[in-house]
């Protein structure tokens, strides 16, 4: 049954995943490495870090989760945001292909109020509260 269940998750968080596997493989093609932690992959360095560069304080984020897929600059930073981004896996199993729209109209509406887009998000907060650093994205 539980494995069942840990399946059925997987194939729920899936559309996230997808998005994840396309830039973690591109990536790939560029220098980039890849291992398998729990139920996650783990995507760094060479087009990944090239990738998470482009984004907005692109930067200064140490890694991201999309699905089963968490996208990392270096292997320090998966080390370092490891259990913070576990807690965004955790998130993607419960709300499948709502997690994208549930997290960016979570951030409207922090905004909205008058709170911080990222750091304010609901999403972001429960990663915070359970991870052991209270800092990573
Ligand atoms: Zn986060």
């Amino acid at each position: 049954m539980k494995s069942f269940l840990n399946f059925a998750k997987v194939v729920w968080a899936f559309p996230n995943t997808f998005i994840g596997l396309v830039i973690g493989l591109t990536g790939l093609l560029f220098g980039g490495h890849v291992r398998r932690v729990g139920r996650a992959l783990e995507f760094y360095e060479g087009g990944i870090k090239w990738f998470l560069h482009q984004l907005p304080n692109g930067h200064f984020i140490l890694a991201m989760t999309l699905g089963h897929v968490v996208l990392g600059q270096t292997d320090a930073s998966l080390e370092i945001s490891r259990e913070h981004e576990a807690v965004h896996v955790e998130q993607y199993e419960r709300w499948g292909p709502f997690m994208l729209p549930a997290y960016f109209l979570s951030s409207v509406y922090v905004w909205l109020r008058g709170g911080r887009l990222y750091r304010d998000n609901p999403f972001e907060r429960e990663a915070r509260a359970r991870d052991h650093h209270g800092e990573s994205n």
